[in-house]
C-alpha cells in the first residue's frame, strides 16, 4: 500500500495541534497547567511561570 505524500503531511499538522492544545505538567508547580501562549512560549495558568520549549509540544 502506498501512503500518500499529502495524507502523512495532514497527519503531521493534526498531531502538532493536538500537541499544541494539550496540557503539560508545569516544573515549578507539577502541576497538569502549562498551556501555550504563543509559538514558542508556554504558561503555567496556576502558578504563572512561563517557559520557552517546542513550538508545538512542551519539553
Ligand atoms: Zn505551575
Amino acid at each position: 500500500m502506498v501512503v500518500g505524500y499529502g495524507k502523512s503531511i495532514r497527519e503531521k499538522v493534526r498531531t502538532a495541534v493536538l500537541k499544541s492544545k494539550a496540557r503539560y505538567q508545569c516544573p515549578k508547580c507539577s502541576r497538569m497547567a502549562v498551556k501555550r501562549a504563543s509559538s514558542a512560549i508556554w504558561q503555567c495558568i496556576k502558578c504563572n511561570a512561563r517557559f520557552a520549549s517546542g513550538t508545538y509540544e512542551f519539553k
